[in-house]
């Protein structure tokens, strides 16, 4: 019995949510503390004791914001996506781009254009070989051309 209770109630989530808010005169200073459903309603107004009337911006909603399942998180599957979507810290050699910037100047680029589209490659992946490099842009080129 005890176990099938522990079930049911697992992962349970509010099926409302009570809100206050606070506002703040903007004349006197003085707090006033409002319902969340006060605050939906339309031209809701707060009457302060300096007889300042507020208006409260109206809202639409607030939003409950669960803590991630970190079960979830520890698997393996997880590790693999994250790793997988980690920006790359490991950078192109210098001397892989200048020597890829040798080899386009020879397609007629200029050694502004050869550096400029070299480093716009670079940027987005790391390249081990200046083969791979130049071939990429290459064949990039053709496509668009
Ligand atoms: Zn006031």
């Amino acid at each position: 019995m005890k176990t099938t209770t522990k079930k049911k109630i697992k992962n349970l989530k509010p099926v409302e949510c009570v809100a206050d808010l606070r506002y703040r005169c903007t004349n006197c200073g003085l707090d006033h503390w409002i319902s969340l459903r006060e605050a939906k309603t339309k031209n809701f107004m707060i009457v302060c004791d300096c007889e300042t009337l507020l208006k409260v911006k109206q809202i639409q909603t607030i939003n409950v914001v669960y803590v991630e399942d970190t079960t979830l998180q520890n698997s393996p599957v997880n590790i693999k996506q994250i790793s997988a979507s980690a920006p790359v810290v490991k950078q192109t050699d210098d001397k892989i781009i200048s020597q890829a910037c040798a080899v386009l100047s020879t397609y007629g680029f200029t050694k502004q254009e050869a550096l400029d589209i070299a480093t716009r490659y670079t940027d987005k992946e790391s390249f081990t070989d200046v083969k791979t490099l130049v071939s990429k842009i290459l064949s990039n080129l053709e496509k668009t051309a």
